[in-house]
């Protein structure tokens, strides 16, 4: 297989696999390195398990007595609320209902421990490169089979032909008039 991804890139693109955001041959490629990878396996197994946990939570509260309409509020908010985009107000209802409601209070550690995750996988290629890591990945292995690569020699070997020719012109000349 030529398209071996590394470790690095792989984590970068970790969670995209576990939610199936990933083109099909991007997730062929994810999936080949993690059946050889144990180090990655055990990441992705930890992030997949976080996202399961998190599915489970929100199937359950159907029967659960804390699924109130407080509740329901709760979530429709809580996005916007790890996000700091509530106003105070707003910001302390959610807390009220964090502090008083189990259910809430789990989906809160949750979606916090999910962030953590998602930003540890990103912190370190975030810090070796400025642009976005994943994008450039994509954009690697999409020109990966253009002709690019079989051009490159082709503009050496003309260049260094042109070279050539300059050097014996500019012997002739020399014998020519002096
Ligand atoms: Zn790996």
């Amino acid at each position: 297989m030529k398209n071996q991804l590394t470790c690095d890139q792989v984590s970068a693109l970790l969670s995209f696999y576990a939610e199936d955001k990933l083109s099909a041959k991007l997730s062929e490629y994810v999936r080949q390195h993690l059946e050889s990878c144990p180090a990655c396996m055990e990441k992705y197994i930890q992030m997949k398990n976080m996202l399961n946990k998190f599915m489970d939570i929100q199937n359950e509260e159907i029967e659960n007595p804390y699924a109130t309409k407080q509740y329901e509020d709760f979530k429709a908010n809580l996005s916007a609320y790890v996000d700091n985009e509530l106003n105070n107000f707003e910001s302390i209802k959610i807390k009220k209902i964090a502090i008083s409601n189990p259910l809430a209070r789990q989906d809160l550690e949750n979606i916090y421990t999910f962030k953590k995750l998602l930003h540890s996988s990103f912190e370190k290629t975030k810090n070796d490169f400025k642009n976005d890591y994943s994008r450039s990945i994509i954009c690697q292995l999409q020109h990966e089979n253009t002709d690019e690569k079989r051009l490159d020699p082709f503009y050496k070997l003309t260049a260094a032909f042109f070279i050539m020719i300059t050097c014996i012109v500019a012997v002739l000349i020399r014998f020519l008039y002096f």
